[in-house]
């Protein structure tokens, strides 16, 4: 018999490594839920291919995936260079300007963001190439600010920029971002990532635009965010946990902690939160991860996370579906260790008190007490879904929904199964559609007990308010 779905989800990340129909498949075979279309790199068509087939493939295997449009946002650059890379030696003087058309040498270089020049004061610090270099403003002024070399090294064309602690008055849309924006609304994606937020008005202005078309991840990687974290999470319907950028902008010693924080934050809300960013990162060029990866995998597994995500290793790696295959394998033995419900159990904390999250406390309860083969929600907009996925319970859940649209989101929800179904007009119709349906997956035999929550009237979202036990 094949082992039972993962609680948590794999998202992986397309790119040129994994264009293809077979690749992909492939991906979607060893265990990836969502798929992550990064809007930093390729073209429109590029992304509407492979969305293309995500979509041929979800209709061949029957079964709803997710899909995630990352955004690329503010991403600070420098400016090119005259003659290639240039060497920046320590204690060595550079400047910042805003000379659009003055190519750098490795006395200056153009950083095409006026923003930045009036946030700066003297004494900030400017990383740039992932942190790689480091340099010291010594004055600055509308545009331009001298710098004094604290870690040098090769800077080349168009590297990135990390400003850490400075509040930047950027909005984390650009004009780019919009157009991205969009183009992803009408192709039809599931989740919309929002790179470089700083606070919850950045969340609020992609809110407006969407409309409720797609669900929202804050991606945290910014020490500003976190400063104003729980503002950020009363905004979004998701999290990613971003530690690339979070990690260039604070000590990387500080990540774990703040991962934990936020993970625990999230759990406490009932909002998804993907883990994200160099979880497998060796296996970008071999074929297996190292211990320490391995053990980070498990560690987000253990802490609860609704989600892990790989990058590199599925977008431009070696190794794209082992890389999955190997993510699932890490996430079925956590799962399966008897310490993983310890963990889940201890921390686990009580719902706010409000209808909703009572109904999805009193499945949980159910679940712990009596032999509950499945858990059923019926939900129309996800919510009964995620209430229950809130209480992170013993058995898995079946998102039943007759909408296509919250089928693909809730993929990235811990534990939750989603299936499409047909309208049901009463409770008796919606408790024969669970119970067949929870048989015909396999998630209960006749004679077992499953457990259905459900909002009435029918439709309307938020309002879960019904728990019924029955007998499959
Ligand atoms: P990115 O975001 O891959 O789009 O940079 C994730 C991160 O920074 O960790
Ligand atoms: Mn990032």
């Amino acid at each position: 018999m094949p082992r039972p779905p993962c609680n948590a989800k794999i998202v992986a990340t397309l790119g040129p490594a994994s264009a293809d129909r077979a690749t992909i498949e492939g991906l979607v075979k060893a265990g990836a839920d969502v798929f992550r279309l990064n809007f930093s790199h390729g073209t429109h068509e590029d992304h509407k291919r492979r969305l293309d087939l995500i979509r041929a493939i979800e209709h061949d295997l029957g079964k709803p995936i997710g899909v995630l449009l990352d955004l690329q946002g503010p991403k600070l650059r420098v400016g090119t260079f005259a003659d290639g890379p240039v060497k920046l030696l320590e204690g060595a003087s550079f400047r910042l300007d805003l000379q659009r058309d003055k190519l750098g040498d490795a006395t200056r270089a153009t950083l095409p963001h006026p923003e930045i020049f009036a946030a700066l004061q003297a004494g900030s610090d400017l990383l740039l190439d992932d942190g790689r270099l480091r340099l010291r403003v010594v004055s600055c002024g509308a545009d331009f600010a001298d710098t004094l070399v604290v870690n040098g090294g090769m800077l080349s064309d168009r590297k990135g920029v990390n400003v850490p602690g400075v509040v930047l008055p950027l909005s984390a849309m650009t004009e780019k971002d919009r157009a991205d924006l969009d183009y992803g609304l009408t192709l039809g994606v599931d989740w919309v990532a929002v790179s470089f937020v700083q606070r919850p008005e950045d969340i609020v202005e992609v809110k407006r635009i969407v409309q409720g078309r797609a669900g929202i991840v804050a991606k945290l990687e910014k020490p500003a965010a976190i400063v104003c974290l729980d503002a950020i999470l009363a905004e979004t319907d998701a999290v990613m946990v971003a530690r690339g950028d979070l990690g260039v902008e604070m000590p990387a010693e500080q990540v774990p902690a703040i991962q934990k924080r936020i993970v625990r934050a999230c759990r406490r809300r009932g909002l998804p939160v993907i883990v994200a960013t160099q979880m497998l990162e060796s296996m970008v060029s071999a074929p297996v991860p190292t211990r320490a990866e391995a053990s980070d995998v498990a560690t987000a597994i253990y802490d609860g996370a609704d989600a892990v995500m790989l990058s590199a290793e599925s977008a431009s790696g070696k190794f794209p579906v082992e890389a999955v295959a190997m993510m699932d394998r890490i996430i079925a033995q956590t799962e399966a260790d008897r310490y993983y419900r310890e963990a889940i159990e201890a921390s686990h904390t009580q719902p706010p008190a409000n209808v909703p999250d009572a109904v999805g406390w009193a499945a949980r309860s159910v679940a712990g007490l009596l032999d509950v083969a499945a858990l059923v929600a019926y939900t129309s907009s996800g919510s009964s879904a995620l209430r229950m996925a809130r209480e992170r319970p013993r058995a898995s859940i079946i998102g039943m929904t007759p909408k296509r649209s919250t089928a693909r989101r809730l993929t990235l929800v811990w534990g939750v199964h989603p299936v499409p179904c047909k309208d049901v007009m009463d409770v008796a119709e919606m408790t024969e559609l669970a119970a067949k349906t929870a048989v015909q997956l396999a998630f209960a035999q006749p004679g077992q007990t499953i457990v259905i929550a459900a909002g009435m009237p029918f439709g309307t979202a938020g309002s879960t308010n019904l728990l019924r036990i029955a007998q499959v």
